[in-house]
């Protein structure tokens, strides 16, 4: 009578076991399952995306004055474009490119009147008439060539900038119909003056208009215009074609 007890706890000790081990297997599989693919890929990413050298870009500010017109009268600061870039330089961050201001350059605007007319006509004016004007009114004597350029004026004809790669020069309003000046905006033009064409992607930097997102959230760059951006980054000079 005495041996029966023993015999009875001895199988159950070991199924109790048994079933500890499976479920401590159990418990490390699925640990590992779900910790090993982040650790996978954060090995992948570090070893398949080296950090991108950073290109550094002078531009040239010119800061347009006119007393005939006050659409053309810039008034902004040198601080405050300053403090624009700074935006506009962690955006392009993404790819590895910093703008470093080379010098401001203020100068007397052309053409006032007719600048004034086109600004009247808004949206109604006839859009090569509303080009050669807008792209007449900056002089181009003192240009940075080769090298980017931006001019500033207080308002542009409609929206907020505008990029002419046929004078490779930027030109953009310190104020716009939505207000005071997005550096995002900013910072779409000069994805233009690198090559950069417009797509209809969610949040991307050359997104066109989409409903239900603000210019500001428009900050991505895919891998692609990374790419191309930064070629023509190297080459030393705005993008000269025609798209
Ligand atoms: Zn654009």
């Amino acid at each position: 009578m005495s041996s029966t007890p023993t015999l009875k706890t001895k199988p159950l000790l070991w199924t109790r076991l048994t079933v500890l081990i499976l479920f401590m297997m159990l418990f490390w599989s699925s640990c590992s399952q779900q910790t090993n693919p982040l650790i996978v890929d954060d090995q992948a990413q570090g070893s398949t995306e080296p950090a991108l050298e950073e290109i550094v870009i002078p531009i040239r500010v010119h800061i347009l004055r006119s007393a005939e017109s006050s659409h053309l009268n810039c008034l902004c600061t040198e601080a405050q474009i300053t403090a624009w870039f700074d935006v506009v330089n962690t955006i392009w961050s993404s790819a590895a490119i910093r703008w470093d201001l080379e010098s401001f350059v203020y100068e007397e605007a052309n053409n006032a009147a007719e600048f004034d007319r086109i600004v009247e006509l808004g949206r109604d004016a006839d859009p090569g008439d509303r080009h050669s004007v807008v792209h007449s009114m900056y002089p181009l004597d003192q240009r940075l060539a080769p090298g980017w350029n931006i001019f500033f004026i207080n308002r542009m004809a409609f929206g907020g900038g505008v990029y002419n790669p046929e004078t490779k020069s930027v030109l953009i309003g310190e104020t716009s119909p939505g207000g005071d000046l997005n550096p995002s905006i900013l910072a779409h033009e000069l994805g233009h003056s690198l090559g950069l064409q417009h797509l209809r992607e969610p949040y991307n930097l050359m997104a066109g208009r989409q409903p239900g997102i603000e210019p500001r959230d428009k900050i991505r760059l895919n891998p692609e215009q990374v790419a191309r951006a930064r070629t023509i980054a190297k080459s030393g000079d705005a993008f000269g074609g025609s798209r």
